[in-house]
């Protein structure tokens, strides 16, 4: 296993809110697979959320055999609530600490088992595909030298696209490059249309985007503009509990009618019981106080950020991609369960339950021994940082916020297309690590901008002002981009 810095730095890690699993008595597993579908807006491959959800009590009773601690009152576990579930059904960790409690129970049972050994800062760069079968990466390890790997099969499970966006959520692992890999050498990915942005991240000068899960909705925080109104029901009967992309473009439209400079909405937790929000969001709590921010008594200033991928890299319901030996799970492959939008709380779970199924078929792939592919070692920079690059990714960040962001236009899509094409020149031929992210960054960016040019229609987390209702006659089926095309099936 290969992590590009320590395996801690990772969207796992961030995830707060918890994990879904209709685990509850008074919950159903046909209730959990009801909620997903309905978050996807018309798009999740039924099979796929069907498998996602049956599959989910074994994978967390797993989890737990391996040591994680799930919060619990006495001895039985205890179920929150977030946004677009009809049931108390999230598991959360230490309050608010879910992923890093999942990451630390299955990082420690892998140092348990011989056969898996962990490599950190190995940057994969791209994949070695040989008569049409990929059979190795090609690598820039911890002393900066360029290595090729050999392998009888390859899971890419590199996480998300935040970085993509000026605003996110994500860590700056979160570049997106196995999705990236992966197109380059001919697989297909799917669904690139479709970024959520999370309503609710921290919004202060000089602060990163932190995430103000949408668990302190579902604890009953509510939301208010600049002059401190709740507006939720206005945009829909749920309120502050409504899906992810109607909430994010409501405030959105707040921002936009508020008539001040550098606006943002309020997340407001006053009127919560101050030491079960304590006690609840303990991370939020202490994050938000190094800003002297005490969300038991001030309101939090938000703005929507990018925060999940829908789409990557296609797999069947065994994570195989379409390229032979090859595998993706978790956030970089597009599985078909989050369609057009992701239920809160699904994707460590698909992530679990998608990379085990993956790990399982890998096995039989080993009866295919690799091609020796040769090891050549040429050492190349690991950095200092080059301010060329670092402009180049700042660039690409800012036209995607702006055009291919929250709310969309094709004028401002093709804008964004054109914009990238002049910037190709300046991301090929990459010579570092962060080169390689650059050359990724700008390869998605035209893949997110194409597909949801294609795309004419609005649809869960892609919105198009030009086409702003849906249109299932044409578009009830997933983008599915190959080099330069892109059809709908
Ligand atoms: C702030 C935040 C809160 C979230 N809250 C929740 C939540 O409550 N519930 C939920 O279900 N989901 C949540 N999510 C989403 C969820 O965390 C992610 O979708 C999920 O953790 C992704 O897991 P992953 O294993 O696919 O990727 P990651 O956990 O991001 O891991 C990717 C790994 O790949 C490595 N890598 C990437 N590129 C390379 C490369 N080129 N070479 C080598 N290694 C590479 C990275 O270093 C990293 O170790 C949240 C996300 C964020 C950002």
């Amino acid at each position: 296993m290969l992590a590009k810095r320590e395996v801690t730095e990772s969207n796992t890690q961030w995830a707060q809110g918890g994990i879904a699993a209709a685990l509850s008595d008074e919950d159903e597993i046909s209730l959990h697979l009801q909620d997903t579908l309905q978050a996807g807006d018309g798009l999740c491959n039924p099979e796929a959320a069907k498998v996602l959800v049956e599959d989910a009590p074994e994978r967390i009773d797993e989890l737990i055999q391996w040591g994680t601690e799930f919060d619990r009152q006495g001895t039985k576990l205890t179920f929150g609530r977030e946004g677009a579930h009809s049931r108390n059904r999230i598991l959360h960790a230490h309050g608010d600490s879910t992923g890093r409690e999942i990451l630390r129970a299955l990082y420690a049972k892998s140092k348990t088992l011989k056969n898996i050994s962990v490599r950190e800062f190995e940057f994969s760069t791209d994949l070695i595909v040989e008569d049409g079968r990929v059979c190795g990466i090609h690598l820039i390890n911890e002393r900066g030298e360029k290595q090729q790997m050999s392998a009888s099969a390859v899971l890419l499970a590199t996480g998300g696209m935040g970085q993509l966006y000026r605003n996110t959520t994500n860590p700056a692992v979160a570049t997106g490059d196995g999705v990236a890999m992966a197109f380059r050498a001919g697989a297909e990915v799917s669904d690139m249309e479709f970024i959520q942005f999370h309503p609710t991240a921290l919004y202060l000068k000089n602060a990163p985007r932190f995430l103000l899960s949408e668990a302190l909705r579902g604890e009953g925080a509510y939301l208010r503009n600049i002059e401190l109104h709740r507006f939720m029901l206005k945009y829909h009967p749920m309120g502050e509990l409504a899906p992810r992309d109607v909430v994010a473009r409501a405030i959105l439209h707040e921002l936009e009618v508020s008539q001040v400079k550098d606006p943002f909405v309020y997340l407001d937790l006053t009127h919560l019981d101050p030491d079960h929000v304590k006690k609840r969001f303990p991370r939020i709590y202490a994050t938000c106080m190094e800003f002297n921010i005490d969300i038991t008594a001030d309101m939090i200033p938000i703005r929507p950020a990018a925060h999940y991928a829908m789409g990557g890299v296609r797999t069947d319901l065994m994570g195989r991609c379409t390229l032979p030996g090859l595998y993706a799970a978790g956030e970089a492959a597009a599985t078909g369960v989050h369609g057009a939008n992701r239920l809160a709380s699904n994707s460590l779970l698909e992530g679990l339950v998608f990379g085990a199924r993956a790990g399982k078929t890998m096995l039989d792939e080993l009866r295919h021994p690799p091609a020796s592919a040769a090891k050549s070692r040429r050492a190349v920079s690991n950095g200092p940082v080059d301010t060329a690059t670092e402009e180049v990714i700042r660039e690409v960040q800012d036209l995607m916020w702006r055009d291919v962001g929250i709310v969309r236009t094709g004028t401002g899509l093709k804008a964004a297309i054109e914009h990238l094409n002049r910037l190709a020149p300046r991301v090929a031929h990459p010579q570092t690590r962060r080169g390689h992210e650059a050359q990724n960054l700008h390869a998605l960016g035209l893949l997110v901008a194409r597909s949801a040019l294609a795309r004419e229609e609005s649809r869960g987390a892609h919105y198009r002002t030009d086409f702003p209702v849906h249109n299932d006659a044409k578009f009830l089926k997933h983008s599915i981009t190959k080099a330069d095309t892109i059809r709908f099936a």
